[in-house]
């Protein structure tokens, strides 16, 4: 029994346990949530909370009746504060696997930043430093995240452009960036790689992770699609 009670603690299966904190890294409720809020010791991930400040916002609260931020100019201030974190966490901290941003409105996701590194040493580094550093005249609140998989944590319906439940919807909607910088932030460093030595055998060990994560994706997307 206590082994059992030990396999499941800190996932899904414990039923005390919070699962939109477990799988989304955060949950409306917060601290009162009568569920449990494991906090992981130890993860690739990080949560910097409410960074973002999608600019469209706070312009429409100032005109209801016309924004007076275009969808270009967002995309390219956006883009802008995208490539800054993500340049800074790769040179301070260490290599990052993926950064994701959060468009929801809701305040436990409104302008949340994901980082998840290669390294757990390097999330443990970057959350230790964060804490001491402001952003936007803002301290800034850093965190390690339970979140290891985005698919599990993001809306469906918002990536098919039908999510009903808009910017308060508590499933991740994740900002797309252009094009454009998702080939220069991930395209160039699979170029560093391949300077380094040893660089082939890491990038087919990588490949067949990539494969392995897919394979997973399809099989939980069948499981999936029985339940919505
Ligand atoms: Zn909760
Ligand atoms: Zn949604």
């Amino acid at each position: 029994m206590a082994e059992y009670l030990a396999s499941i603690f800190g996932t899904e299966k414990d039923k005390v346990n919070c699962s939109f904190y477990f799988k989304i890294g955060a949950c409306r409720h917060g601290d009162r949530c009568s569920r449990l809020h494991n906090k992981p010791t130890f993860s690739q991930t990080i949560l910097i909370q409410n960074i973002y400040r999608n600019p469209q916002n706070s312009a429409q609260t100032a005109d209801a009746s016309r924004c007076a931020v275009s969808d270009v100019e967002m995309q390219e201030h956006y883009d802008e504060f995208f490539e800054e974190v993500f340049t800074e966490m790769e040179e301070k901290y260490g290599e990052v696997e993926e950064m994701n941003v959060c468009d929801n409105l809701g305040d436990h996701l409104v302008g949340n930043v994901y980082v998840k590194f290669r390294r757990e040493e390097d999330a443990e580094k970057a959350v230790m430093d964060l804490n001491n550093r402001w952003f936007n005249a803002q301290p800034i609140h850093a965190e390690l995240s339970p979140v290891t998989d985005f698919r599990e944590a993001c809306c469906r319906q918002y990536e098919m452009g039908e999510c009903t439940r808009g910017g308060f919807c508590n499933f991740m909607h994740l900002k797309p960036i252009s094009r454009e910088l998702r080939r220069e932030l991930y395209g160039r460093r699979r170029k560093k790689h391949r300077s380094r030595s040893r660089s082939r055998e890491r990038r087919s060990r990588s490949k067949d992770r990539r494969r392995g994560d897919r394979e997973k994706r399809k099989s939980r997307d069948r499981e999936r699609s029985g339940r919505f």
